[in-house]
């Protein structure tokens, strides 16, 4: 992620970038984490599995960023 990111720059099958605004995200929570455990497992063996892990996922095709 760039300093100051505030969009989405994957670029979809023709190069455009995605332009998605990206939201905080916070998989490990109890309450908002993400429930699709195989996400989980795999964002614990990049990041590790703190619970307050904080992360950024674009609202338009959920590309997961770290700041
Ligand atoms: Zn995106």
């Amino acid at each position: 992620m760039l300093p100051g990111q505030t969009v989405c720059t994957q670029k979809d099958e023709k190069g455009k970038s995605c332009f998605g605004s990206l939201k905080y995200y916070y998989p490990f929570d109890a309450d908002f984490g993400e429930t699709d455990p195989n996400i989980r497992s795999q964002i614990a063996g990049q990041c590790g599995k703190d619970p307050w892990l904080k992360l950024y996922r674009c609202y338009s095709c959920q590309a997961l960023y770290r700041n």
